[in-house]
């Protein structure tokens, strides 16, 4: 299965080749999880059914969320405190698809 990102409005796919790169929710971290939930639109009490296909996409995190990269590894980390942010849509895309 083809993960997508949850953010609303963004339709990037986790597909070979994607410039950008896919976070899953944090599991461990109740009030992270309440944030980013909060920043994709639900309700902080929201339940998901599984978090594992939860994914939010690199668009939506800032140079400064992720944590240096050391080594060669492609993979990139996210700072255990970024909450992801609506950068790179504009609020009308976002409030279009929060309403249909
Ligand atoms: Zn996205």
């Amino acid at each position: 299965m083809v993960r997508t990102c949850k953010f609303p409005g963004c339709d990037h796919k986790n597909v070979p080749g994607s410039p950008f790169s896919f976070h899953r929710f944090p599991v461990s971290d109740i009030t992270m999880r309440q944030l980013w939930l909060v920043a994709i639109g639900y309700s902080a009490g929201a339940k998901i059914s599984s978090t594992k296909d939860f994914c939010v996409c690199s668009a939506h995190f800032s140079e400064d969320d992720y944590i240096p990269n050391r080594g060669n590894s492609k993979k990139r980390i996210l700072n255990t405190a970024a909450v992801p942010v609506p950068r790179c849509l504009s609020y009308t895309e976002i409030t279009y698809n929060v309403m249909s």
